[in-house]
């Protein structure tokens, strides 16, 4: 039922993608004089100056062992903002199609739809921060191509039930994109393992966050390879570059040290949950599967300012439609979440101050 081939858009599907000098010769050569690079070198100790892998197949190697996912079912993007970018210039015709978001979620889904020009429509979660199936159901029509479910969810941090997702994938014709930027701090399992099951399911991972890679900018992609060819047609040629590509083997290597890192801040994430629960601003703490917490505050405004004015940065999202007066807050070193308790511990102590002064 589901054909790959009704969902592409009809200029892709036509598309002759360039072929990079790399495309056309494969294998060890003497003397490379076919892309134009300088085979004199880099102005620096070590040499960049040949183009890189196009399809990153090392990189990939290495990332199958850890995900055990095939490497021709993986695309790599200049983070994952790339990977959505090139869902939408793959799949959505711009001024026809439409995509389904699930608010709040991902600003980018949004984004990235408005600068393609495809119609974005709306299914806001539930009060419980979760899956409105009926009113995905009524939005989707001929010209839904995307649905986008961000599971751990931000900046709402909560897992989306797993059964909601399967009826999503089950009685949807399009692709359904599933965001998995946190799953590593999630206590639900990942979807990876239902690829094969779903020819309509792309996951979407980034090294961003639990890897500590946030600077390389490396976003992962898994689907069928059918999905996967087609977005490697669309791709710049070298969209990732050696060096990052060198850099992301070796941490690959140490996924040791990531897992110890995941699990310092869960611990901190438990840690800051109990002490900001003890804390007569905090209304309510919403339960989080990933490396933050929405917290809802008494005049959140206020409280932002205040930490802002105490060298402290979180993500003011009290203005965001069923977030109203949350605070996102990333866990951070023992030493940062100490120095936000502190923050908002002096915070409470003016605000009883004032009360005191104001009475007497
Ligand atoms: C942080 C985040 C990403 C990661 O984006 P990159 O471009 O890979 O850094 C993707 N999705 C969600 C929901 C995020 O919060």
């Amino acid at each position: 039922m589901f054909d790959i081939n009704n969902l592409v858009r009809e200029n892709i599907k036509k598309l002759t993608p360039y072929s990079s000098a790399r495309d056309e010769f494969k294998g060890e050569a003497k003397v490379y004089l076919d892309a134009n690079e300088n085979s004199l070198g880099s102005p620096l100790m070590k040499w960049y100056n040949r183009y890189p892998d196009p399809l990153q197949w090392k990189v990939k190697e290495k990332l199958s062992e850890i995900k055990t996912v095939p490497p021709q079912n993986m695309f790599l993007g200049n983070g994952s903002d790339e990977c959505i970018d090139l869902l939408y210039r793959a799949f959505c015709n711009p001024g026809k199609d439409n995509v389904i978001i699930c608010p709040p979620t991902y600003g980018m889904y949004e984004v990235s739809a408005n600068i393609n020009d495809i119609e974005v429509r709306k299914a806001p979660l539930l009060d419980d921060f979760q899956l409105n199936l009926a009113h995905i159901e009524q939005l989707a029509d001929a010209n839904t191509k995307i649905i986008w479910i961000c599971s751990p969810n931000n900046p709402t941090g909560n897992s989306l039930n797993r059964e909601d997702i399967e009826t999503v994938l089950n009685n949807f014709n399009g692709l359904v994109v599933v965001d998995e930027a946190y799953i590593n701090f999630s206590r639900q399992r990942s979807f990876l393992k239902e690829l094969t099951e779903y020819p309509n399911l792309v996951v979407m991972q980034t090294l961003s966050k639990a890897w500590g890679l946030a600077g390389l900018r490396l976003g992962m992609m898994f689907a069928s390879e059918a999905i996967i060819n087609i977005i490697n047609k669309v791709k710049p040629p070298y969209n990732i570059g050696q060096h990052t590509q060198e850099i992301v083997l070796q941490a690959l290597e140490n996924t040791d040290q990531v897992n110890d890192m995941i699990m310092m801040i869960v611990d901190m994430r438990y840690a800051l949950e109990e002490v900001f629960n003890q804390m007569p601003i905090v209304e309510k703490i919403y339960p989080s599967d990933a490396n933050f917490l929405l917290v809802k505050m008494q005049n959140a405004d206020e409280v932002y300012n205040y930490l802002l004015n105490e060298g402290i940065v979180v993500r003011n999202r009290s203005k965001v439609t069923l977030c109203e007066g949350g605070l996102r807050i990333t866990v951070g070193t023992e030493q940062e979440n100490t120095a936000l308790v502190d923050a908002l511990g002096s915070y409470i102590g003016q605000l009883k101050f004032e009360k005191a002064t104001n009475n007497g």
